[in-house]
């Protein structure tokens, strides 16, 4: 079998969601319905993404010196590739992903958006040699509110399992365990093939 090269972060996003939507969608090649994709992709609204990209304000807030919009980053040493809403380069010497969700602040950062993030720092620090500590979210419909998300070493430690995991269920067709959470079963794509 060849072994697969590159995966997204939003697939390691579906893998935090369940493990064994990598197996269905990877290794079996089972679409899901778009629901699923909807709920990871929301907050892409590329017309909204214009009009905030051009407040400045909003990187000043943050720290940013410079800046690089729509950056697309690969790496073949962690078999990822990612696309950044933007990069900001920071007045300590550090770099920081921003990214924009058509979506309300609601007091939480979920693990899959957490995790989506430092996977991205991982991307800069090997492209830019530079260290990436935190990572900028605004929700544009709770008017551009700017989270600010800090991002430990053991978080990006805990982020290069998470990818072996991914490609040891896809290269070795290793059917993976259940999400221990339930009620993501109930309105699952996969639920009439999943074994519990
Ligand atoms: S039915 Fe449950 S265990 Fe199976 S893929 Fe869906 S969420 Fe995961």
């Amino acid at each position: 079998m060849t072994d697969f090269q590159f995966i997204t972060p939003s697939e390691v996003m579906e893998y935090l969601f369940c493990p064994r939507f990598v197996y269905y969608m990877n290794v079996l090649k089972i679409e899901q319905h778009e629901h699923r994709r909807a709920l990871v992709n929301k907050g892409r609204n590329i017309h909204q993404l214009k009009l905030v990209q051009n407040k400045d304000y909003l990187r000043k807030k943050a720290g940013a010196k410079d800046k690089l919009i729509d950056v697309y980053l690969s790496s073949e040493k962690l078999r990822l590739v990612g696309r950044m809403d933007e990069i900001l380069f920071l007045e300590d010497g550090s770099a920081a992903p921003l990214d924009y969700k058509y979506a309300f602040w609601e007091n939480r950062i979920y693990k899959t958006l957490r995790y989506q993030q430092v996977l991205y720092a991982l991307l800069i620090e090997e492209h830019f040699a530079k260290q990436v500590n935190k990572a900028f979210i605004v929700y544009t419909r709770t008017k551009n509110h700017l989270e600010e998300i800090a991002l430990s070493s053991k978080m990006k430690g805990q982020a290069k399992e998470m990818l072996d995991e991914v490609f040891e269920i896809i290269n070795l067709a290793q059917y993976p365990k259940a999400t221990t959470t339930k009620r993501k079963c109930e309105d699952c794509t996969y639920r009439n093939l999943c074994i519990s």
